[in-house]
């Protein structure tokens, strides 16, 4: 049976239907209902539900070589790693299957290389409201209050600091402290942009300090914010970064870059069974190639402008807030209406939506959404918005 729902753990509210197919922008259940998907997979199906060139990488390699082992080298592999360090500016990349993973990961890198190079400094600032994942030591990055109370003894060694404050983070910096890692944009915080100034401060007070400036791209990497790395429309390079959601287009995959100078793991460090396998980098590979296209950027661009006057229009009807972020990538304040509720009646409609505050949606559609499905989008949501407003 596909809706008996008793044998998975409940570890979020999940409407209860089965998704059975998607195309583009749209999800279908088992009924052949249709939703116009403006989360897709948190920001994850950067070419949208099942797009032909996935389902071709995947096929074609499966049918070549699935899984040779981590202690080996692939041809997928080798040429992702080659192609994002020449596309970063960093100069080498650990494969891992999360976001979670990769950051693990990064907060291992900053750990060792504190322990080679900075007198056993091991301490990382993190901030308010930032999201790093749901490992152990990721949630202990992580400034989320709710994540506070949780699974207590915590990793120790994180900083919290105030977002945007560049005083709070020099104030934190002490002998101990080895690197600043944070969110470019604030995703799960509900959008919130870091300046270029702040970011360029930081990246002086890293520099200052000796210490490593780490950036979580996991959620505005690949394309999402206009760019294909946030950090290159801020006018810094960070030393160490992770990348995952967009990566894989749907499927597992994320990675940990740094600059060479702090490559330090040795041989029993760092690995994973599933790390680097060539099917997930065939699939990165395609999503890459598509995104790096000069003309897709610019379409990006495009659609993110239409998506901010489609919100922008219907803010100043409805009596809401501003809109943030960058690319697509966007927020938008409900101001008194209440966001989770708008969600639900947005679902009823055929739209999916995110609520990461009590009152800010967030648009994460494919970056190859049409101009046609904002205008849907559009329409669906001041429908949405009028059943929310009159209750
Ligand atoms: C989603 C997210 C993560 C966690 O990624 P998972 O793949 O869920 O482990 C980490 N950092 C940021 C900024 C994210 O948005």
């Amino acid at each position: 049976m596909n809706n008996d729902y008793s044998a998975l753990m409940q570890i979020a509210p999940r409407p209860q239907i089965t998704f059975t197919r998607g195309a583009g922008s749209y999800l279908f259940d088992e009924q052949n209902n249709a939703w116009l998907d403006f989360v897709q997979g948190w920001a994850v199906n950067t070419l949208g539900h099942s797009p032909a060139v996935i389902s071709t990488a995947l096929v074609e390699q499966s049918r070549q070589l699935l899984n040779p082992g981590p202690a080996f080298y692939n041809g997928p592999a080798v040429k992702l790693a080659n192609r994002l360090a020449a596309l970063s500016g960093l100069d080498q990349v650990f494969f891992a299957n999360s976001g979670a993973e990769a950051n693990e990961g990064a907060i291992k890198l900053a750990r060792k290389w504190g322990a080679k190079q900075r007198n056993g400094a091991w301490k990382i600032i993190t901030f308010e409201n930032g999201f790093h994942g749901r490992t152990l030591a990721t949630m202990s990055a992580t400034g989320k209050p709710a994540f506070e109370p949780l699974f207590n003894p915590k990793v120790p060694g994180f900083t919290k600091v105030p977002y945007g404050d560049l005083d709070a983070v020099a104030g934190a910096i002490d002998a101990d402290t080895v690197a600043i890692m944070l969110e470019p944009i604030q995703g799960e915080a509900g959008v919130v942009p870091a300046s270029e100034t702040f970011m360029q401060g930081l990246r002086a007070l890293a520099d200052q300090h000796g210490i490593l400036l780490m950036l979580d791209e996991v959620q505005t990497g690949i394309g999402r914010t206009g760019s294909l790395f946030r950090f290159q429309a801020l006018g810094i390079e960070p030393d160490v970064m992770t990348l995952g959601k967009g990566l894989g287009g749907g499927v597992p995959i994320s990675a940990l870059l740094a600059k060479e100078r702090v490559c330090c793991f040795e041989p029993g460090d760092q690995g994973g069974t599933f790390n680097g396998n060539p099917l997930v980098c065939a699939v990165a590979l395609a999503v890459l190639e598509q995104v790096t296209n000069d003309r897709f950027m610019e379409q990006i661009n495009l659609s993110s402008r239409a998506l901010s006057a489609v919100l922008t229009d219907l803010a100043a009807r409805y009596g809401m807030g501003r809109v943030r972020g960058a690319g697509l990538l966007l927020a938008l304040d409900t101001g008194t209406v209440n966001a989770p509720a708008l969600v639900k009646h947005a679902f009823d409609l055929g739209l999916l939506l995110n609520a990461p505050r009590p009152n800010s949606l967030r648009f994460m559609p494919a970056l190859n959404v049409t101009s046609e499905e904002i205008i849907e989008m559009g329409r669906l949501l001041e429908l949405a918005i009028q059943r929310t407003q009159s209750k």
